[in-house]
């Protein structure tokens, strides 16, 4: 079979290293726009669940992803005008280029043809063609009516930042200025940066003259507000040196059909999922394991394009809701500054509604020393557990696991 995957992202590239393992006669080729080694972004979480599903498809992979993996185990918030809260749970992340770095080296190895600087002009002549060009999809965009695609733009303003500043943990931090509620997510994801991302209302945006500034000047804006946050660190706007700012509204992507004769939509380009709840990087990878599945069964192209989106539309639904639910919360998160501080976190915690009621009592209890520390080495020795189970898979001890990152913060 002669595959093209339009995209080198995380779904383009894992998709051709699943159809490689799958077939090594078939001939794949992935075509990226931008030259080797220019992504957009910074670090990306993911939680065990990817892991799992990495492991038992592609171990090779799964093991270098996991090895990169930054980890960490609690969130931090942060507010003006309140104490320091904590929130259960732990997670990894990774830079987003260190992933894409593994995902191309592997599929290289297995005899995948990478292409850079090339787009949808350069297909070659293919059985299958997989639009994985991301949620301003090209490929998708030529025949939009027939894929039936809607793209509505969130609410809130919103740019994806680094900083040299590592962070303890994951930190939500909220500063209250003249013009409204600014925030940020950020996370450790090397040792040596964070992801650092900035939302607000389009009337704090505006307020704040962030509308009016270029990257740089925008940046300096921003590490002012945030100062007590960074630790004298800057911050970097990758758009910077192309003159532009990466200031945007989020867009929400759903298509009422995937695939179209022998192209067919992966990932971002398929449907886009909030990064309040940082899924949309495991949800493109595991498009690419259900697309694999569905042509390792054999038989005609059609009835397996079917079956690959009937079972990722079943196993989106939940995360969808739950991102909708969550970035209104963050559209709506004025209304909230009033609560006092453990309240104001537990509801930034339960921000998609579907927490019982001891999950309120267990907030309450993490907020001390002890008890916290009890639930961070019992979840350490969760991820351990869960970890060991894995093929080919020897962690380290969950003692050395739960060591604190980096410090900072
Ligand atoms: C601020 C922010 C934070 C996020 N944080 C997380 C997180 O923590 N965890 C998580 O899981 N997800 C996160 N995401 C979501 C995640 O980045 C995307 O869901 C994921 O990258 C989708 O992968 P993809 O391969 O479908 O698309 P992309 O990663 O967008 O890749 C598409 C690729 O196609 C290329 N391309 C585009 N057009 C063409 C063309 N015409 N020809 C050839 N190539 C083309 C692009 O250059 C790009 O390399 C975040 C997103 C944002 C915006």
């Amino acid at each position: 079979m002669r595959i093209t995957c339009v995209g080198g992202g995380p779904a383009g590239l894992y998709f051709a290293v699943l159809a490689k393992l799958a077939g090594p006669a078939h001939e794949v080729t992935v075509l990226e726009r931008n030259p080797r080694g220019v992504t957009y972004g910074w670090g990306v979480v993911f939680w065990d669940d990817l892991l799992d599903d990495l492991f038992s498809y592609d171990p090779v992979s799964a093991r270098q992803i996991s090895d990169a993996a930054c980890q960490w185990d609690e969130y931090e918030v942060r507010a003006t005008g309140k104490s320091v809260t904590h929130l259960a749970g732990y997670g990894f992340s990774l830079g987003r280029h260190k992933l894409l770095s593994i995902l191309e080296a592997r599929a290289v190895s297995l005899g995948v043809d990478v292409r850079w600087s090339c787009d949808i002009s350069d297909i070659p002549s293919s059985d299958l063609i997989v639009a994985a060009d991301g949620a301003g999809s090209t490929l998708r965009a030529l025949d939009s009516k027939h894929f039936g695609t809607s793209v509505v733009m969130g609410g809130n303003k919103y740019i994806w930042l680094g900083t040299p500043h590592v962070f303890r943990t994951f930190t939500f931090g909220f500063e209250r200025t003249p013009a409204g509620w600014i925030w940020f997510h950020a996370y450790p994801f090397d040792d040596a940066t964070s992801t650092f991302i900035v939302e607000c209302t389009p009337a704090t945006w505006s307020g704040l003259g962030l509308d009016r500034l270029d990257a740089a000047a925008g940046c300096a804006r921003l590490e002012s507000i945030f100062a007590a946050h960074l630790d004298g660190q800057r911050l970097v706007d990758h758009r910077a040196e192309s003159g532009g700012t990466g200031w945007m509204n989020f867009r929400r992507v759903t298509n009422e059909r995937w695939d179209n004769g022998n192209v067919v939509l992966m990932g971002d380009a398929a449907h886009t999922t909030h990064f309040a709840i940082g899924s949309g990087t495991k949800l493109a990878m595991q498009d690419a394991m259900a697309l694999a599945d569905a042509l390792a069964a054999g038989g005609a192209l059609a009835p397996a394009l079917e079956k690959y989106e009937h079972r990722r539309r079943a196993a989106l639904a939940p995360l969808q809701r739950a991102a909708l639910a969550s970035s209104e919360w963050f559209e709506r998160m004025p209304d909230y500054a009033g609560l006092p501080s453990t309240r104001f976190s537990y509801a930034l915690s339960d921000r998609r509604g579907e927490y019982p009621l001891w999950r309120y009592l267990l907030h309450r209890g993490t907020q001390h020393a002890v008890p916290r520390a009890l639930l961070r080495w019992a979840l350490s020795a969760r991820r351990w557990t869960r970890a060991r189970r894995r093929p080919g898979v020897a962690p380290t001890a969950p003692a050395a696991r739960a060591a604190p990152l980096p410090t900072g913060g």
